[in-house]
């Protein structure tokens, strides 16, 4: 009887076992990339509350998206510092209270 087990082979299954590793961690990258992009076009200019297309409008030089449906306004990441400016401490206040929740 012929040992078909040597000392080669393990060392050739070990480097296989970490090829295939190595590719389903990549494949796992891949399909996580995929996925979150699938995401994005899904609800991109979509309104988070119904749904519907938001469309964007220029409110007081300032472009922000408007619900087509719901009328709900969306603003981008600045937008909302830029259209009420930084004269009122209540507004400062309201600001603040909103980024510690970011
Ligand atoms: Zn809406």
């Amino acid at each position: 009887m012929v040992d078909s087990k040597r000392p080669d082979d393990e060392y050739f299954v070990k480097l296989d076992q970490k090829k295939l590793q190595e590719l389903r961690r990549k494949l796992n990258e891949e399909r996580e990339r995929l996925k979150r992009q699938m995401e994005k076009e899904l609800h991109w200019m979509k309104c988070p509350k119904c749904g519907a297309d938001l469309q964007e409008e220029l409110l007081r030089g300032i472009v922000v998206d408007v619900c087509t449906s719901c009328g709900g306004i969306w603003f981008d990441k600045g937008e909302l510092d830029l259209l009420l400016g930084r004269e009122s401490a209540f507004v400062e206040s309201l600001m603040a209270m909103l980024r510690k929740k970011r």
